[in-house]
């Protein structure tokens, strides 16, 4: 499934709403052979402005729209066509799903998704499936090229379109074995994780700030360094200047805790301070030190 949507202020959300404006769907069997198709324009009622951001991106304007159809009539449509029997729901990362959730809990005050029963990230499957050491998330479209898939007569960026080439992709990677294994069933853990948004602490005196966290030792002759003055918080991370009592060795130590929905990360880092110069620069009497 492939979403475009327009955001903008909105009084009625709280805040900035992420209000989908078009849906599309390629079903496919568990042989990865296409069985249907699913498309859909929703009449924004949020906003009507269209953003040049979102026109630009996907060629939708607000004339477009007026025909559309209302989300809740988009999902009861959406629930027919998925139909009965197992289903996965794939998208290509999963912000997707994110704004499909924000506009449930908008629209029907719902919190879960009642007809999906099992989800994948296609974005991180197929990445996972596909060789090379980048750590950047690959895109739809370089995904494509890289596998040398035709996106001949499709539309980057329009929601069917997408979720076909998302089907292509798909199709030329799957495995049952490691497709069984990011398979996630959508249950109450699931729900969680996906909205729980990690945090970086910035209380040196909370509870998951543990001392070893902020405990460092000479690279030298590795006695525990003692810290100078107090430790301060910028730039999401901790800071502290350091000493070792045993060879003088001054240190700046950085540290960041992040708390993850799985646990805590720790970030540390030792730099060592640079020698001071021993002669501090002469200027010159009268020199004109501009020119
Ligand atoms: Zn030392």
């Amino acid at each position: 499934m492939d979403l475009e949507w327009n955001g903008s202020w909105s009084k009625a959300a709280h805040g900035y709403f992420n209000e989908i404006i078009e849906i599309g769907a390629t079903m496919l069997d568990d042989s990865m052979q296409k069985i249907g198709g699913f498309h859909a324009m929703i009449r924004p009622v949020v906003s009507k402005k269209i953003t040049n951001l979102v026109t630009d991106l996907t060629g939708i304007a607000a004339d477009e729209l007026k025909d559309g159809i209302s989300f809740e009539q988009a999902m009861r449509d959406l629930t027919a066509w998925i139909g009965e029997g197992t289903s996965v729901l794939l998208t290509w990362s999963n912000t997707d799903l994110s704004v499909l959730l924000e506009n449930y809990r908008f629209f029907f005050k719902k919190t879960h998704l009642p007809w999906m029963q099992n989800y994948v990230d296609a974005q991180a499957y197929c990445q996972s499936r596909m060789d090379g050491d980048d750590k950047q998330q690959m895109g739809l479209t370089r995904a494509c090229e890289t596998l040398g898939i035709s996106d001949e007569g499709l539309t980057a960026h329009r929601a069917q379109d997408d979720s076909e080439m998302t089907a292509r992709v798909l199709a030329k990677l799957f495995d049952r074995e490691s497709f069984e294994a990011a398979l996630r069933p959508a249950d109450e853990e699931f729900y969680k994780r996906l909205t729980f948004k990690p945090y970086v602490i910035g209380d040196i005196h909370h509870p998951l700030i543990k001392n070893g966290y902020l405990s460092f030792r000479c690279t030298d002759c590795h006695r525990r360094l003692k810290t100078k003055k107090d430790w301060r918080f910028f730039n999401q991370s901790f800071f502290a200047d350091m000493v070792c009592p045993g060879c003088g060795k001054a240190y700046t130590a950085r540290v960041q805790v992040k708390k993850k929905y799985e646990g805590v990360a720790v970030k540390r880092k030792l730099t060592e301070k640079a020698p001071k110069p021993a002669e501090p620069e002469i200027i010159t009497k009268g020199e004109n030190r501009n020119g």
